[in-house]
């Protein structure tokens, strides 16, 4: 028996490498846990057929290639239903997609592919990614493996589920404003975002691709690494992406200096006490690993919730026009062409998705573009360049991942902006196109069940190596 709680991508390369078990077992093992709980959890939306026959080809390269075999080779991936696989349904959680199927493979998915990776299924998502609890896929919402009445997070719940309840080694996930991030901290397993252009954005479908990158969900920060050096670098189909120069890794001095943003110890804090509380441990944690802590002022950051809710819509409305029934998936048709148009997305894209729609094209509208995209892209601006200042002083950003812990499923559905206060720690990481990382940093109880809760490092871009570091020290002390 292959215990799949103990599992990591290392350990896994480790005995596929030695013989101890072959791809198709450990694949074998993960499909038959998955039946046993994806009914109730919903994290998969789909198994594909094929998964044991891609491990077989796996196990034959084991076979040819011996110690050189490739980190990834015959290790288990779920993905977010998001990201291309080709000859696959992308449905993005949506209905106006379900009847989609991709015609080519990510960047992202081709390079794993090349690598002896296995793709398992598709992963449950908040459709088009908007949400941060799962519930706004057209497919049902994902469960929390912590605490089946609670949300996983979102929008890549189902991704983090699937990790959590080990229904795969690592999932892609895609993070537009800490949809990898909250998710990993809800199921208590890593959630890491690349800088903005580090990773391809080719083949992940568009939600606002000012912000949008490929993430990744897994069980330790060092499988993380692994999974970011396969994907990672400059791609001609992403214009975005950046050139492997300027991505080459800038090395940081020993000791890594800590800036806590003073405003989570204020009287108004976003965060329950308890979560605080988490977070003060983990500093004293890190103090006792010899890295220096130091109050940092960000004034600028109380705005970035708002200028995310400004911008994002605004780049939503417009790259969510091409679903009109014509070119992709469904199509209802009316009495005209305008009338095609206004059924087909009518009826295909659900509320939420509808309500960024709106906002997007009121923020962008003649009379109103001045007063909230142009306003919006100053404030981003700024507070860019405060953070930036802040990076000159220290290595890292800490924080909370997410100022609670799982909500109920149900509990914010009706209210969209105690929803989108769960965002109110990640997106600043997404509007100035910082790397940032959620590790587990240890649980808090509620009605009995313990709920985990995630630290947040962000670092300025392209320092993923700071955020690895000092992630991996922060694992050693947390006994991980
Ligand atoms: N929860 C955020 C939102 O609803 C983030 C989504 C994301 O990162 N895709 O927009």
């Amino acid at each position: 028996m292959i215990d799949l709680n103990e599992l990591t991508i290392a350990k896994a390369h480790k005995h596929l490498v030695s013989g101890d078990f072959s791809a198709k077992e450990i694949t074998e093992s993960y499909l038959e846990n998955i039946e046993e709980k994806n009914s109730d959890i919903n994290a998969y939306l789909e198994i594909f057929d094929d998964a044991t026959t891609q491990a077989e080809e796996a196990d034959k390269i084991i076979k040819t290639k011996g110690k050189e075999t490739s980190a990834l080779t015959g290790i288990p991936l779920a993905v977010k239903d998001n990201i291309l696989i080709k000859g696959r349904t992308a449905s993005c959680g949506s209905k106006i997609l379900e009847p989609y199927k991709a015609s080519y493979d990510a960047t992202a998915i081709k390079k794993l592919r090349e690598s002896g990776a296995i793709f398992l299924g598709r992963a449950n998502m908040d459709e088009f990614a908007m949400g941060s609890s799962t519930e706004n896929s057209a497919f049902g919402p994902t469960k929390n493996p912590h605490d089946t009445s609670r949300v996983p997070g979102g929008s890549s719940g189902g991704a983090a589920a699937a990790v959590a309840m080990d229904g795969a080694l690592a999932a892609l996930g895609s993070d537009t404003g800490g949809s990898v991030r909250q998710p990993a901290s809800f199921c208590g397993v890593v959630g890491f975002k690349p800088t903005y252009g580090a990773v391809s954005r080719y083949g992940l479908v568009a939600m606002a691709s000012s912000f949008d990158q490929i993430g990744l969900l897994t069980k330790t920060v060092e499988d993380t690494e692994i999974v970011f050096n396969t994907i990672k670098g400059h791609d001609p189909l992403d214009s975005t992406s950046v050139k492997s120069s300027k991505s080459e890794i800038i090395n940081h001095k020993s000791e890594i200096k800590i800036g806590v943003p003073s405003f989570l110890s204020q009287k108004d804090t976003p965060l329950e006490k308890d979560v605080l509380d988490n977070f003060n441990t983990s500093l004293n944690k890190l103090k006792e690993l010899g890295c220096g802590i130091k109050e940092i002022e960000l004034s600028s950051m109380e705005y970035s919730l708002p200028v995310y809710y400004i911008i994002m819509p605004a780049e939503v409305s417009s790259n969510l026009a091409r679903f009109d029934g014509m070119r992709y998936g469904l199509r209802t048709e009316g009495e005209d062409l305008f009338a095609d148009y206004a059924y087909t997305r009518g009826k295909g894209f659900g509320a939420e998705v509808r309500r960024r729609i709106l906002l997007g094209t009121y923020v962008l509208s003649a009379g109103y573009h001045d007063a909230y995209y142009k306003k919006a892209v100053s404030v981003q601006n700024v507070i860019r360049k405060e953070c930036e200042n802040v990076f000159e002083d220290v290595d890292i950003i800490a924080t909370p991942t997410s100022p609670t812990p799982a909500f109920k499923l149900g509990e914010r559905v009706s209210d969209p902006v105690s929803m989108y206060l769960s965002d109110v720690l990640t997106v600043f990481a997404n509007i100035s196109g910082f790397p940032a990382i959620s590790i587990p940093s240890g649980t808090v109880e509620r009605d009995g069940k313990s709920l985990p809760l995630g630290l947040q490092f962000t670092a300025s871009h392209f320092r993923e190596n700071v955020l690895f570091d000092a992630g991996k020290k922060f694992e050693t002390a947390q006994g991980m």
